[in-house]
């Protein structure tokens, strides 16, 4: 499942944090390094028991909520850790420095918690803009962009272990009306409206994507046409019973027509959304507000 349109800001704030955290780490390692080498005396913010909390990571990370963070946020979690080893280690380090040589294990160990730390924030940061660049900001579903991918991890799976999969191509009835009648930005609340009901009702394997403008595409692995359609049918539904309430209480209503097709290991992907695509032409013209199969 893509993630919540809500979090996109959430996304770009972090990127940018962490991007502030690894320089400030680089500095401070370049500034432990230096006081290591050069015999300074220990600096408090170093050896202090506490020295993880008051870095800009660790200010950082105890403001956070970490349920705004989900689905990274286990990865966040693993960062804190490391980051407190990492300190932890510069500080024993730091405090058992005497005449004598530095133990080459407890440097390694710093050295290996600071380098696990680095490659933890970049690696979330990269998380972080592979998931902006696949994910439809108005709605939070997959984009177009990462449909090819997706769909062709779906063949593969197929390749390998068999079985079929559906796909329904899902367009909203009459939305040029809509438009037309309460503006273009009630019309991208009832396009939300409409991604998250689908969403909402998807099993958490299957994935949505937005096709083109108020044409959505569900694909369905492991299901049966005869899933399909009731999984469509049940959409079909719960979008036609949900009003999206505008100013003065006015109430807009919408209805989608879907098609629906089975696709197959051996059959093309590109086929298969031609044919979902023309069993979604037969419910629009067969009175709209329907699911079709091809
Ligand atoms: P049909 O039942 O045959 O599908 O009719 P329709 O009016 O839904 O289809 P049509 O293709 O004529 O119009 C689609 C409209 O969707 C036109 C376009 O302005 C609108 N649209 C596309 N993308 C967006 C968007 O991001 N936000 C809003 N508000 N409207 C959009
Ligand atoms: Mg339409
Ligand atoms: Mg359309």
């Amino acid at each position: 499942m893509a993630g919540n349109p809500r979090s996109r800001e959430i996304k770009l704030a972090t990127i940018q944090q962490l991007d502030r955290i690894a320089d400030a780490h680089l500095q401070w390692t370049h500034a432990y390094h230096r006081s290591l080498l050069c015999g300074d005396s220990p600096d408090p913010e170093v050896t202090a028991p506490d020295a993880h909390h008051s870095c800009p990571f660790g200010v950082w990370y105890r403001q956070l909520d970490l349920s705004e963070y989900q689905p990274w946020t286990t990865h966040l979690q693993r960062i804190d850790v490391l980051h407190r080893q990492m300190h932890e280690s510069a500080a024993h380090l730091m405090l058992g420095r005497s005449g004598a040589a530095m133990s080459a294990e407890a440097y390694d160990r710093f050295a290996d918690h600071s380098y696990r730390f680095k490659t933890g924030v970049r690696a979330l940061q990269m998380k972080l803009i592979k998931d902006i660049c696949l994910i439809d900001h108005l709605t939070g579903v997959w984009n177009r962009s990462s449909l090819s991918q997706r769909l062709s991890e779906e063949c593969d799976r197929m390749l390998r272990y068999g079985g079929s999969c559906c796909l329904c191509m899902m367009d909203i009835d009459h939305f040029k009306m809509v438009n037309d009648r309460h503006g273009h930005a009630i019309g991208d609340r009832v396009l939300q409206m409409v991604a998250a009901t689908a969403q909402r009702r998807l099993r958490r394997f299957d994935s949505i994507f937005r096709y083109g403008g108020e044409e959505f595409l569900v694909c369905l692995p492991r299901a049966s046409l005869a899933e399909a359609e009731a999984s469509m049918e049940r959409i079909r539904l719960e979008i036609a019973g949900t009003a999206v309430v505008v100013e003065d209480d006015i109430e807009i209503r919408v209805t989608a027509s879907f098609g629906v097709s089975e696709f197959h290991s051996t059959a093309d992907m590109d086929a298969c959304i031609e044919a979902a695509d023309q069993a979604l032409f037969i419910a629009k013209a067969t009175g709209r507000n329907r699911v079709c199969s091809f």
